[in-house]
């Protein structure tokens, strides 16, 4: 099933929309009963990062739901106006308060059940001193071994987090592309 948004009302006029399959088109969209504005829907983009620190990643503890009282790495949706890099790169200091070098992208994870893209791009940590927002209960190192592997918010995080200590033993990082349920 493709995820919908349902959108009831005309972002252009207000008025009632209609899903229906607009012409030379071959999916069901919402149209405006009224102004005819055609609103199309596609996957929201959610961008984070990997802090790491010696053999250590940075976790948030959740202060929001879905999901509170779990552990994230730093992550959250992509603004308008803004490049992948640098939502990246808020997400972290808005949530954890870390100070970290941006390096390449890491993760790039479909999740179609949920209309989302998920990517995630390795930080190098500049210190341990966090400062978390109000998003966050607590902000905390982990080695591999005290990953709290059952109180994991998200599968793209779990995924992302996988990959990491794998290519850590590896000794060389890549771009793992995949698709989560
Ligand atoms: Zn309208």
């Amino acid at each position: 099933m493709i995820p919908s948004r349902r959108i009831k009302h005309c972002r252009v006029c207000g008025n009632p929309t209609d899903y229906r399959v607009p012409a030379d088109d071959n999916r069901d969209r919402a149209i405006c009963t009224s102004c005819g504005e055609i609103h199309y829907e596609n996957p929201i983009n959610v961008v984070g990062t990997v802090p790491y620190w010696g053999d250590q990643v940075l976790l948030c503890r959740r202060n929001i739901e879905p999901r509170r009282g779990l552990w994230t790495l730093p992550a959250g949706f992509l603004e308008l106006g803004e490049s992948t890099a640098a939502g990246a790169q808020r997400e972290t200091d808005e949530e954890a308060g870390a100070h970290i070098e941006l390096q390449g992208l890491f993760t790039v994870l479909n999740v179609v059940r949920a209309g989302q893209l998920h990517l995630y791009y390795l930080a190098r940590l500049q210190d341990t001193v966090f400062a978390p927002g109000p998003e966050t209960i607590e902000a905390q190192l982990f080695r591999e071994d005290e990953i709290p592997w059952d109180e994991i918010a998200f599968r793209t995080v779990r995924e992302t987090l996988l990959h990491y200590f794998a290519d850590c033993r590896r000794g060389e990082f890549g771009v793992h592309a995949g698709d989560v349920s």
